[in-house]
C-alpha cells in the first residue's frame, strides 16, 4: 500500500492542504492520502492550538467527499508530544510511506526529532509555498522530490486572523469546515 501522509495542526484545514493532497495523490501514484492532525504540537508551543477534537472533526469534514483521502486520529489520541517518527513507525511496515510537507516545513526538517530515521522510513516530497524559496529547502535537505502545485498564499494563521476580525473565511476552507468554525465560534476571541 502506497500511502501519502500529510501532517499538520490543521487549525483549520484549508484549501492548500486539500490541493497538496490532490497533487500528491496523482503525482506520487498513491492509493491513499492520510491527513494526520497533530497532537500536542511542540513546534507551536508559542500559541494556543485548538482542541484536538475540533481539529480532528474539521479534518474529517474536509476529507469526507474524497474517496482516497482519510483523516487519522492516531496523533490526537496519543498523550504527550507528537513526533513524526513515532507516527511513521506506527504504520504497517509493509506500507510504503511518502511524507508530504510544504516548503516552510521542509526547510526545518533536519531539526525534527530522529530526522535520519524519518528519511529512512519514508520518502519525502515537498509542495512549494509562498515565502520559502526552493533553494532554501534544497540547502536544508538536499535534492528532494518537488510536487507541481500552484503557489497558494493561504495559511491557518491568516484564516484565524480573518475569523477573529469578523471577516469571512468562506471558500478558503471547505464548506463543511466553514460551517463547523461558525457553529463552534472557533477563532473568535
Ligand atoms: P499555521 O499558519 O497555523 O501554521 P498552516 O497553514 O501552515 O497553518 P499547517 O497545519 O501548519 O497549516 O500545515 C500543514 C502542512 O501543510 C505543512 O507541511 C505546511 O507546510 C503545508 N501547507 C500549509 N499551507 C500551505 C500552502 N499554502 N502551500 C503549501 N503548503 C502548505
Ligand atoms: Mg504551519
Amino acid at each position: 500500500m502506497r500511502r501519502v501522509l500529510l501532517g499538520g495542526t490543521f487549525d483549520p484545514p484549508h484549501v492548500a492542504h486539500l490541493v497538496a493532497g490532490e497533487v500528491a495523490f496523482r503525482q506520487l501514484e498513491a492509493e491513499w492520502v492520510t491527513f494526520i492532525p497533530a497532537g500536542a504540537p511542540w513546534q507551536k508551543a508559542d500559541r494556543e492550538v485548538s482542541d484536538g477534537r475540533h481539529r480532528l472533526a474539521m479534518t474529517e469534514l474536509a476529507v469526507r467527499d474524497v474517496e482516497y483521502f482519510d483523516a487519522d486520529d492516531r496523533e490526537v489520541s496519543r498523550d504527550g508530544w507528537t513526533y513524526t517518527i513515532d507516527t511513521l513507525e506506527s504504520f504497517d511496515p509493509d506500507d510504503e510511506l511518502v511524507l508530504v510537507v510544504g516548503a516552510d516545513a521542509a526547510a526545518g526538517l533536519p531539526t525534527w526529532h530522529r530526522y535520519e530515521d524519518i528519511v529512512a522510513r519514508a520518502e519525502v516530497a515537498v509542495v512549494p509555498r509562498p515565502g520559502t524559496e526552493r533553494a532554501v529547502v534544497e540547502e536544508a535537505v538536499g535534492a528532494v522530490t518537488w510536487l507541481d502545485m500552484p503557489l497558494l498564499d493561504v495559511s491557518g494563521t491568516e484564516i484565524r486572523r480573518r475569523a477573529a476580525g469578523g471577516q469571512s473565511i468562506r471558500f478558503l476552507v471547505p464548506d463543511l469546515v466553514w460551517r463547523y468554525v461558525t457553529v463552534h465560534a472557533l477563532y473568535v476571541d
